[in-house]
């Protein structure tokens, strides 16, 4: 079915080489967008500059030319777009929708071994959410951190999850803006995905829980809600999740080291966690034709990495 409004996004961090986990989400957000003749981005998410290198990028995108998954218009760089996340802060901030936190870097470390030994859950207890600043907080930093939703709860419907309920009071206030004006992830991402038009967010399961704070600030934006697709992450052959020790896990080592060839490596990733049939090679084109959410499976895929070295 042709939905040329679909847009999805592979967003890396560009922290390491390409993972086959994240080539994996790469070639699942790609096929989904030229299935539907939709638009397929991709986003750099290089805020954090201390662990972002300009070789993890290099590797990044390498590796996906190399899987022939190629993107529509130019790659963004996330970084480039801090003035804008700023000024969404400060958008809820001024609509009542966040507020200022002042509490200092020993303040919170102190809430938190409080909550440690009272064996509380560790979250912001909220201390800021109700209190106006005083003559002494003239001047001093401050962060500013979503007033999320207290009562109820919050569901998503995840094509490939189900339903998933959180209740919203495990859902803390947190930080948009740290006090040295700086995005989190989690106002980036919402703001970056908005801006851009994302219609379907296809990523790792390990952000579900994301999921439910960054709906938290669609909302409070009033934004469009994008349709999500928490993939199960690859584990080894154990069970465990996939790491170094089961072997090679960068697209770079089946290509440079195991003589792997693209068509091989991408056919291997995309029978992993999705299937057609009972057929073994599948073409891109044919991929192009059948992708869909509905046949990603919700268990863990295991990855076989001696299966894929013998390829
Ligand atoms: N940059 C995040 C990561 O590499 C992904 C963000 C997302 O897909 O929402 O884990």
């Amino acid at each position: 079915v042709q939905n040329p409004q679909v847009v999805t996004r592979f967003a890396p961090s560009p922290t390491g080489f390409l993972h086959i986990g994240g080539a994996r989400t790469a070639l699942f957000n790609w096929l989904f967008a030229r299935h539907h003749g939709g638009k397929f981005l991709l986003r750099i998410e290089d805020t954090d500059k201390a662990r972002s290198t300009q070789a993890a990028i290099d590797a990044i995108l390498d590796g996906m030319h190399w899987l022939g998954l190629d993107w529509d218009g130019h790659e963004y760089y996330q970084s480039q777009f801090a003035a804008r996340h700023a000024e969404v802060a400060h958008e809820l901030l001024a609509k009542g929708h966040a507020y200022r936190c002042y509490a200092t870097p020993q303040e919170l470390e102190a809430m938190r071994a409080e909550q440690r030994e009272k064996k509380l859950p560790m979250r912001y207890d909220g201390r800021w959410r109700d209190r106006a600043p005083g003559p002494e907080q003239e001047g001093m930093p401050f962060s500013i951190r979503l007033k999320a939703p207290k009562d109820g709860e919050t569901v998503i419907e995840d094509k490939v999850q189900g339903r998933v309920v959180v209740q919203n009071s495990e859902i803390d206030d947190f930080i948009l803006l740290r006090s040295d004006g700086t995005p989190t992830y989690m106002l980036a991402v919402v703001v970056d995905d908005h801006d851009m038009g994302v219609t379907h967010v296809i990523r790792g399961d390990d952000h579900l829980n994301n999921a439910f704070r960054q709906l938290g600030i669609i909302r409070a934006m009033g934004w469009p809600e994008p349709t999500y697709a928490h993939v199960p992450l690859i584990h080894g052959q154990d069970g465990a999740k996939m790491s170094k020790r089961h072997g090679a896990t960068g697209v770079e080592n089946y290509r440079d080291e195991l003589g792997v060839l693209p068509e091989a490596l991408s056919n291997y990733l995309l029978r992993l966690g999705w299937g057609h049939g009972d057929d073994e090679i599948i073409s891109r084109e044919d991929a192009v034709r059948w992708f869909d959410l509905d046949h990603v499976g919700r268990s863990p895929s295991r990855f076989d990495t001696k299966k894929l070295e013998n390829l």
